[in-house]
């Protein structure tokens, strides 16, 4: 057995001069291969790429028969090299025809060879191909021999990534790398996106995957990792995170593996092998990835993606790529694809460029997915394997209405949807017809339709949809997209601009609503709760720290001065609460008349309808307020005991069948008796079919997402109100049956041409 010639850096030195050298790609290959064999003291090196089909086919080679190029294939799973191209491992063989996966090709000629070495080509955890070596003699690669051949598979990785090779295919033979692909999500936000992949995680391009100076390259490596550990402790030692709790076990799991010898071992070998510190960080992830997808056990997964977390801290930290660098990588249809994202990531994304955003995780109530909605980017989640499936500058349609994902659409699908965009396009302009028009019923009760905003992103919505105000503004989203709380300047700043934004147009300004799942990493008196949906959040939290309720309701009140303040507190339990709120915001009005400040010409105060337990206070509640709105997302939650960012049992329960309708008619008849005006602004507003339902069942204002104004207008003008309301009068007195009242509601409006 002969020693190795020379090692991984000078192999990587002569491919890098060979990419840069101008030749066609099938000589290029051919002489990677040959200087990898030379290299590495084999007879053989061959590369195979997994094509559309699935099919491995041998691309170039150094010692088999070079009339096997092109000929020789593979199926997936299929012999020694199908098999680690499908579990992505590497096989290190001293006898491989022993092997029983073993399956030999007569047109290789390879019967001579007896020890084999081969590694999968990833890319993101992806398959694209793969990498042998291959010599007579019984020999045993050494580890150092198989890392080096992993970090050239990368290369060739990047190579195929690049299109390099796809000149190289035959007619109607697609590599595996640019076959298309349909993925099914779930719909987070409606809309249509066409355009293409921007992959939100950092991925390192070929022109830095070779360092200069392995030396410097490791203290580089070094300092990034020095800075991670450090940024994690600092995580740590904050006082909210201080005590036992699933968010620690995260860090300490986090800590842990900045900490593990064996990661940083292998980080280390790539750059010594002559990589940059970012394209070694990205080596090692992609090996975990690759584990990753063919791993089933739920808390290893877990495991796994949190090394795949750290991984993409510590390229960013390498790579620096701050928001700044963002306005240069964004094309002008960019389609965000990412695991998970925070909503202030997202806002640091041009909003001109976004056509859509796929998310591997996500709810529909995370706040990414609220911020997507508020900017009105088309928004599929819970698409697994989108981002390993996707590479930068890939086309990319995202189909928020049906939760589809199609990535390197064939011509037939696009032109479908580049169908159903100029359709939607229509349609839009229908919506703009009736913006103008009033939402009257087609018996002449009109309906107030009002939206739902947050930020002030939103503001220009107000005009574009003609909606008749804002019936809920979240001002918890300026809160959650902060680094720290904001001061009391930029809250009555943000105020100010949504009251000159609405101009006549009443708003109703929704006290903050954090706590639960809307978490604010700053805030450190939060404690880990088993249930945080159930815990201490909304007007709990406000209450137990009225220095944030007052410092808000200041900024609040001189926002407001000489105009009319709707406010409103979240997740009321108890009527009492409503009088401590009331005393907290008269305080306030004291304080800035003593300093003659100019206070609103009116003050309304309401009460969400979110805790069950008020259900049976309605009478004093009604008394106790000006006005109450429905948040019929928590509601139901509570109602009918279904977390709502369960996406296991989203659909299980219908908010349109008879316990919930009966509920909310409850409410509004309890309305109309005190005088008191009653909206609602959950999700269920912002449906055609579910908006209809409310209508019949008595509401006469409801506020929804921006973009659903159109629709459910369209909807109102075609309705005879008095007919659906007898309708439903049955549908809900029917005793016993159970109506299917969604499929009647479906019928009724066939019958009517009612648009849904
Ligand atoms: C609701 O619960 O219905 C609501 C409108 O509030 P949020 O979705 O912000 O909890
Ligand atoms: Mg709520």
């Amino acid at each position: 057995m002969r020693e190795t010639a020379a090692g991984p850096r000078v192999l990587l030195k002569r491919l890098r001069e060979l990419m840069a050298e101008p030749m066609e790609p099938q000589e290029r290959l051919d002489r990677i291969v040959r200087e990898i064999a030379q290299n590495m003291v084999a007879e053989v090196c061959s590369l195979y790429i997994l094509r559309a089909d699935s099919v491995l086919e041998l691309y170039a080679t150094e010692g088999l028969n070079p009339k096997a190029v092109h000929m020789a294939q593979l199926r997936l799973g299929q012999g020694l090299v199908g098999t680690i191209a499908a579990s992505a491992r590497t096989l290190n063989l001293s006898d491989a025809q022993k092997h029983p996966a073993f399956a030999y090709l007569p047109e290789t000629g390879e019967e001579v060879y007896h020890s084999f070495l081969g590694v999968p080509v990833l890319r993101a955890g992806r398959t694209l191909g793969v990498l042998v070596v291959q010599n007579r003699t019984q020999r045993h690669y050494r580890e150092d021999e198989e890392e080096a051949l992993e970090t050239v598979a990368m290369v060739i990785a990047e190579m195929i990534a690049t299109g390099d090779l796809a000149r190289l295919t035959r007619p109607g033979i697609e590599l595996d790398l640019s076959r298309s692909v349909s993925l099914k999500g779930l719909s987070f936000n409606d809309g249509v996106g066409l355009g293409h992949v921007v992959l939100h995680e950092p991925r390192i391009v070929v022109t830095n995957l070779f360092n200069e100076d392995s030396d410097r390259e490791m203290e580089r490596l070094e300092t990034a990792l020095s800075s991670l550990r450090l940024s994690i402790d600092d995580m740590l030692s904050r006082r909210d995170v201080a005590f036992e709790g699933e968010h620690r076990a995260v860090l300490e799991a986090y800590r842990m593996f900045a900490n593990d010898r064996g990661w940083v071992r292998r980080l280390e070998e790539a750059v010594r092998n002559g990589l940059t510190a970012e394209a070694a960080v990205e080596k090692v992830q992609s090996d975990m990835r690759a584990r990753m997808l063919h791993m089933t056990d739920p808390y290893l997964r877990e495991r796994m993606s949190d090394f795949d977390d750290l991984a993409n801290r510590l390229l960013r930290q390498l790579m620096g790529r701050g928001p700044d660098a963002l306005a240069e990588i964004v094309p002008k249809d960019a389609i965000l694809v990412a695991r998970s994202m925070g909503a202030a990531e997202l806002l640091d994304y041009p909003r001109e460029r976004l056509r859509g955003l796929v998310l591997e995780d996500g709810t529909p109530t995370s706040h990414i997915v609220i911020v997507a909605r508020a900017l009105g980017v088309p928004t599929v989640g819970q698409v697994k394997g989108a981002v390993s499936m996707s590479e930068n500058g890939d086309a990319i349609i995202v189909d928020g209405e049906d939760g589809q994902v199609h990535l390197r659409p064939q011509a037939d699908i696009e032109a479908a949807y580049a169908e159903k965009v100029r359709f939607r396009a229509r349609r839009q302009q229908l919506y703009r017809t009736l913006r103008d028009k009033p939402a009257q019923t087609r018996d002449g009760v009109p309906i107030e339709l009002l939206m739902n905003a947050g930020l002030a992103v939103d503001l220009p919505q107000l005009a574009q949809s003609g909606a008749d105000g804002i019936g809920l503004f979240r001002t918890e989203l300026q809160f959650m997209v902060a680094f720290t709380f904001p001061r009391v300047e930029a809250q009555e700043r943000l105020y100010r601009e949504v009251l000159d934004a609405a101009g006549d147009k009443p708003v109703t300004f929704r006290t903050i609503d954090i706590g639960g799942d809307k978490v604010l990493p700053y805030f450190k008196g939060a404690q880990h709760e088993e249930n945080p949906a159930l815990g201490w959040r909304a007007i709990r939290l406000t209450l137990d720290r009225p220095g944030l309720l007052r410092t808000q309701i200041r900024a609040l009140l001189k926002a407001a001065g000489g105009r009319e303040l709707k406010l409103m507190l979240p997740m009321v339990t108890e009527v009492d609460e409503i009088r401590q709120a009331r005393a907290i915001i008269d305080r306030e009005v004291r304080h800035l008349s003593r300093f003659a400040y100019l206070l609103p010409t009116s003050l309304k105060l309401g009460a969400m309808i979110e805790v069950p337990s008020l259900l049976w206070q309605l009478e004093e509640l009604m008394k106790a307020v000006d006005f109450v709105s429905v948040g019929s997302n928590d509601l139901f939650q509570f109602v009918t005991a279904t977390d709502r960012g369960n996406t296991r049992i989203a659909e299980r329960f219908d908010p349109l069948g008879v316990p919930f309708l009966r509920l909310l008619r409850q409410i509004v008849r309890a309305g109309q008796a005190a005088h008191t005006p009653v909206t609602l602004c959950g999700e269920l507003a912002g449906r055609p079919i579910s908006a209809m339902a409310l209508l019949g069942i008595g509401y006469r204002s409801i506020s929804m997402a921006p973009a659903s104004i159109g629709p459910v207008k369209a909807m109102v003008r075609e309705l005879p109100l008095g007919r659906l309301a007898e309708r439903m009068e049955e549908m809900l007195a029917n005793h016993g049956a159970r109506t299917d009242i969604r499929a009647e509601l479906s019928a009724f409006a066939r019958e009517h041409d009612i648009p849904l």
